[in-house]
């Protein structure tokens, strides 16, 4: 079996090894998740919110070393570390308090419509749900999967990005310390190669994948292969429109951040800023001195605002972007270099301007601290740049004109829009992509509803 290794972003350093899971192992496993169903079910609401409760205030007791734990193993800044590991507990609660109103069925009103005495609708559990998720958020993607499966009644098996195998054994072992029965969750430790045959084998219901287009036509392929539901939420290069009616600064400063949370490694990271004509340069000026200003360095230090890559991968795939531009002629306003310091995955904040169709810039996911700029003469061609990807995660929209904000939220295509602001994913708040970005939706009440059966219930 091969070694699945953590590895510091900043420094090249080996944190960690282990060993892949055998056959075997993963069998147990299986079979645990398998028999776990039944004893989550016989539990009821009140056990599984008190154990979800409990795996919230365990999470948020520990948040010093796992957010130090995120840090090391995929380089984000410790303070947004801390924050995901505050807004992963935030989430179980949340789940732990509305999960049964949420899979409330209804009883039909006048149910001799349908010759019944009465009829009903009610959610039942799938079973074992696989997740497959990346290492961009190693705990919120899968704490956002992992509270309303759990609470839906379901058991998980979790398959996390090889780059973060620390995250994945925590993770492996908090819902069962919380209280939750033997098997309710669990990881596994295998290679992207060995997902198939977990799709494939009878006791797993579905999958659900956060990742890249790659894996998404591979996951959705078998789970169709063998008729199993599938939900996933892949790449977005998502626009953010700046019209003249805007407040210019906000703008701006949100803009900075909205490109480089997370060192520029969120699927909802805005990545191509279109702005009117009228603000064009103001904007752009502006945008480039706020992003060479950022403080890049190492990430466990609390003045840093943007650490390295996460992987020795993606910074290739950032520089190759960005080289791609620059030999076909784009400007680059600030960056597009490796930061002048030893060791690690870095790359600088870097502004792209003057993109043509024939860039890959223009129309492939950039995932790493690299912004596109985009000039529009009129809302219409914002809109059409907005729209002129394959792609249809999240979007902003800038402007103070209602008129403008009304069309804009009916005909940008993607899942979200952001009015003044900037997307972000709440438990409260629906989630995912059209288009290429994916299909189904995490989250909200219709995110726990995705891995249940509907049942339809009909008394004679
Ligand atoms: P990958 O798709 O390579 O990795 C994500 C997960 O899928 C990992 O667990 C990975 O395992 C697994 N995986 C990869 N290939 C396969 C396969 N063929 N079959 C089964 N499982 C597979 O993503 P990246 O690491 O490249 O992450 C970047 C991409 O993911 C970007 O495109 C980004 O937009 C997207 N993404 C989307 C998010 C969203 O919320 N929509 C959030 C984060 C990232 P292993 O590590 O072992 O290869």
């Amino acid at each position: 079996m091969a070694a699945i290794r953590s590895i510091n972003p900043a420094t090249g350093e080996q944190l960690a090894v282990f060993e892949e899971d055998d056959d075997t192992v993963v069998e147990a496993k299986l079979a645990a998740a398998a028999a776990a169903v039944p004893q989550l079910a016989a539990a009821g609401w009140e056990q599984r919110a008190a154990w979800m409760n409990a795996a919230a205030a365990l999470l948020e007791s520990e948040v010093h070393t796992v957010a130090a734990m995120i840090t090391a193993e995929m380089g984000k800044p410790l303070a947004q570390s801390r924050a995901e590991v505050g807004k992963s507990a935030h989430a179980m609660r949340f789940y732990a308090e509305n999960a049964r109103s949420f899979l409330d069925g209804r009883e039909l009103a006048d149910p001799s419509e349908v010759s019944a005495s009465a009829a009903r609708t009610r959610y039942d559990p799938l079973g074992v749900v696989l997740a497959v998720m990346p290492w961009n958020y190693p705990i919120w993607q899968v704490v956002r999967f992992a509270a309303p499966a759990l609470m839906a009644g379901n058991a998980g098996v979790l398959k996390h990005a090889s780059n973060v195998p620390q995250s994945a054994v925590y993770l492996g072992e908090l819902f069962e310390r919380a209280g939750f029965p033997d098997g309710s969750f669990a990881t596994l430790l295998i290679g992207s190669a060995r997902v198939a045959d977990v799709i494939r084998d009878r006791r797993v219901a579905a999958v659900t994948l956060t990742g890249s287009e790659g894996a998404g036509r591979s996951i959705a392929a078998t789970a169709g292969d063998v008729l199993k539901k599938a939900v996933l939420e892949l790449g977005g290069s998502d626009p953010f429109i700046v019209m003249p009616s805007a407040d210019l600064d906000a703008a701006v400063e949100v803009a900075v951040r909205a490109r480089t949370t997370n060192n520029g490694q969120a699927c909802i990271n805005a990545k191509r800023f279109i702005v009117h004509a009228d603000v064009y340069d103001a904007f752009a000026a502006k945008f480039a001195e706020q992003m060479r200003r950022l403080v890049i360095g190492d990430p466990a230090e609390p003045h840093t605002e943007v650490g390295p890559l996460a992987t020795e991968g993606g910074r290739r795939d950032i520089e190759e972007l960005v080289e791609d531009a620059r030999d076909k002629g784009a400007e680059i306003l600030t960056g597009g270099a490796r930061p002048d310091r030893d060791g690690g995955w870095f790359y600088e904040p870097t502004v792209v301007a003057g993109l043509t169709r024939d860039m890959r810039l223009w129309s492939e996911e950039a995932f790493g601290p690299v912004a596109s700029l985009y000039r529009a003469a009129s809302l219409d061609e914002a809109l059409a740049i907005a729209n002129g990807t394959e792609f249809g995660l999240g979007s902003a929209f800038w402007s103070a004109d209602q008129a403008e904000i009304d069309r804009a939220v009916r005909e940008i295509e993607a899942g979200a829009v952001f009015v003044n602001g900037m997307t972000i994913s709440y438990p409260e708040l629906p989630f995912g992509g059209i288009k290429r970005s994916g299909y189904g939706r995490e989250l909200s009440v219709e995110g726990i509803r995705e891995f249940t059966n509907l049942k339809t219930v009909w008394i004679g």
